[in-house]
């Protein structure tokens, strides 16, 4: 990246209300057919617009054409009956209704390649774009047929390379993988979950990222945030394997969240994205409060290794809202941008 202190977003930007229910997740579409499609793409160069508008650096579709970052793209795989439904334990926090997996998973077509392909298509910017990690792909499911978290994680890792290589090959820059449910079991990470996700980035020329985060601002992740006490340190047990991976940026939360900012100095050498708004709140952070954090994550991670962004999607918040936080974002980047120029 030529420009020094990027700026980005985690994932999800609030979607107009005539494509979805807002301010809600797994929000239902509001048209269906080619309106809907028409619909999503439309919203698609809206998102586009407004962050450019607010000064983003490294911009994304803000998950327009996607229902959820997790289970849109399980929609698109053989293998996982979405009428087949099983109620799981969701990272071990909250019960949700999820598809089976009932036969061998695999990817018909690739998934999101021309949504990805007509942003590029609208600007110069450098692009990034998500997909699920193998380990939160198989989180949200229930699987009745490998029986096996470990084994379907590697199908899983197998299909996410497919379609991150369809994703580069589209002028996709920066591929980032969803790992909420590295923050969580910690010895499958260790055991295999690392390895699987290495397996996702194999062979990739562009660069690619790992989002770990305490989840969307929804109730069941705030009260659960409210058992982990006054030091969360649960990045501590996964980031001395991700300090030794080939992952190029590592993408975490900050602001507001009690996660000690020291902790980043165990990822050392690599670029860290880092959470300077909080996607729990709809108090708009000052460019001054993100500057702050900013400030604080520079003791611990070179200058041209820090990427400003949010803690996680912004989908539950108010357009409003995300509009506020994404000006402050870029305005505190910039203060900071300017003390290290002078
Ligand atoms: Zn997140």
């Amino acid at each position: 990246m030529d420009i020094l202190l990027p700026t980005s977003t985690a994932g999800s930007l609030p979607k107009p209300s005539w494509l979805a229910e807002p301010e809600k997740i797994w929000s239902p579409w509001a048209l269906d057919g080619d309106a809907l499609i028409e619909a999503k793409r439309d919203a698609l160069r809206l998102t586009l617009q407004e962050q450019a508008h607010a000064g983003i650096d490294i911009v994304s579709d803000g998950e327009q054409t996607r229902q959820h970052f997790v289970t849109t793209f399980i929609e698109h795989l053989d293998g996982v009956d979405f009428t087949q439904r099983e109620t799981v334990k969701i990272r071990d926090r909250y019960e949700a209704s999820v598809p089976s997996v009932v036969g061998s998973v695999s990817r018909p077509k690739p998934v999101f390649v021309d949504d990805a392909a007509f942003l590029r298509a609208q600007t110069e910017q450098p692009i990034k774009w998500a997909l699920p990690g193998p380990m939160t792909m198989i989180d949200t499911l229930y699987d009745g047929h490998y029986k096996s978290r470990e084994k379907l994680a590697w199908e899983f890792a197998q299909i996410l390379n497919q379609e991150a290589r369809d994703l580069e090959a589209a002028g996709v820059d920066i591929i980032q993988f969803d790992e909420p449910a590295f923050n969580v079991f910690f010895d499958d990470v260790n055991d295999w979950g690392m390895a699987t996700l290495e397996r996702a980035i194999e062979g990739l020329k562009c660069e690619t990222a790992i989002h770990i985060c305490y989840g969307y601002g929804i109730k069941a992740n705030n009260d659960w945030k409210k058992t982990l006490g006054s030091e969360w340190r649960q990045y501590e047990a996964v980031f001395p394997k991700l300090q030794q991976s080939n992952v190029d940026i590592i993408s975490l939360e900050s602001k507001n969240s009690h996660v000690p900012m020291e902790l980043i100095e165990l990822i050392r050498g690599k670029k860290v994205m880092l959470g300077a708004i909080d996607v729990a709140t709809n108090e708009v952070e000052t460019a001054e409060a993100v500057a702050d954090t900013l400030r604080r994550a520079l003791q611990f991670v070179d200058a041209d290794k820090l990427y400003p962004s949010t803690n996680c999607g912004m989908a539950p918040l108010s357009r409003q809202v995300a509009r506020g936080k994404l000006a402050a974002l870029s305005a505190g980047a910039d203060m900071v941008r300017q003390e290290l120029t002078a």
